[in-house]
């Protein structure tokens, strides 16, 4: 029941109405009892500075921040956390006695579902498809896992070197860049021992018909993660799947980052079977 004393939480974006985080937040803050609640923000691009100065002004606790505000959003907070600027994005705001801070849980999250399901990256051959924020997000944190090397494939390639060159200075792996469409991906494929898509090829309801690659150039041990979790068995995952690949959708990324920003902004360790529940089933139903 909300009150006076009600902490408000949510999320700012646009597109905003189609986000599982309020369903996993508030039943989060329910399972614990909190008189918390998390509220969808839709934000377009020229009101984002007024959007981060009414989360001071009106006191609220801490926002989400999604597409396509994850970057611009660093110029408006108080202080950034350095992965966050390393990665260049933010989707985490905690209002700390009116200073914002932000962090991106998006990286700590995917990690924390390959640690679920067992797969450690420590000295495997990566590959990832896309360079935008979600790729920056993962990239790093599968380098701070000790991967031995890292093949980023994108449509164009800018982005992807622009993403290599800044990784750089932190790898202690090879960086190799290519376009999606030339010939050595197939080459990258056969050998890699993780294949991470970060494009949102696959993803209801515009690109579900195809996979980004041809599952048939993986090896058969290769563990596939798709960062697209709707629908929750991607073309990618199905041919991969019966490739005889281990596959994951990008719902373990999804839980675990709403899990870490939950702790972020309570300081209680985050009901995560709870919130994988509450997607879930919004996911199946
Ligand atoms: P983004 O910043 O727009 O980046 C998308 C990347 O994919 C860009 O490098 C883009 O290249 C590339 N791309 C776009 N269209 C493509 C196509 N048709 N074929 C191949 N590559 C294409 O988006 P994002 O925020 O990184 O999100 C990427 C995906 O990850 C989305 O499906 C999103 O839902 C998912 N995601 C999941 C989670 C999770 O928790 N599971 C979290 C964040 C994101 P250009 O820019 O050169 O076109």
């Amino acid at each position: 029941m909300i009150n006076g004393s009600t902490r408000v939480y949510g999320i700012i974006g646009d597109p905003v109405a189609h986000s599982l985080s309020p369903l996993m937040q508030n039943r989060a803050f329910e399972a614990y009892g909190l008189q918390c609640c998390y509220v969808p923000f839709q934000v377009e691009a020229a009101g984002l500075p007024a959007a981060v100065a009414a989360v001071r002004a009106l006191g609220l606790g801490g926002v989400n921040v999604t597409i396509p505000h994850k970057e611009r959003v660093l110029e408006c907070l108080d202080e950034v956390d350095r992965s966050a600027v390393l990665i260049g994005a933010v989707n985490t705001v905690v209002n700390r006695d009116g200073r914002l801070i932000g962090y991106n849980t998006d990286g700590a999250g995917f990690l924390a579902s390959l640690q679920d399901a067992g797969f450690d990256p420590g000295g495997k051959r990566a590959v990832l498809l896309g360079a935008g924020g979600a790729a920056r997000a993962v990239s790093l944190v599968m380098i701070q896992a000790g991967i031995s090397s890292l093949a980023i494939f994108d449509v164009i390639g800018s982005k992807a070197e622009k993403l290599a060159a800044d990784l750089a200075p932190v790898a202690g792996c090879r960086i190799v860049v290519g376009e999606l469409a030339g010939g050595a991906l197939r080459a990258a494929l056969a050998e890699a021992d993780l294949l991470v898509n970060a494009s949102p090829v696959g993803m209801f309801p515009k690109h579900q018909d195809r996979p980004p690659v041809d599952p048939r150039q993986l090896a058969g041990g290769t563990l596939v993660y798709d960062l697209v979790y709707n629908p929750l068995r991607t073309k990618l995952l199905s041919e991969s799947a019966a490739r005889g690949c281990r596959v994951l959708s990008g719902a373990g990324m999804l839980v675990n980052q709403g899990a870490l920003a939950f702790e972020l902004w309570t300081g209680r360790r985050a009901p995560v079977e709870t919130m994988r529940q509450a997607l879930e089933e919004a996911l199946q139903g």
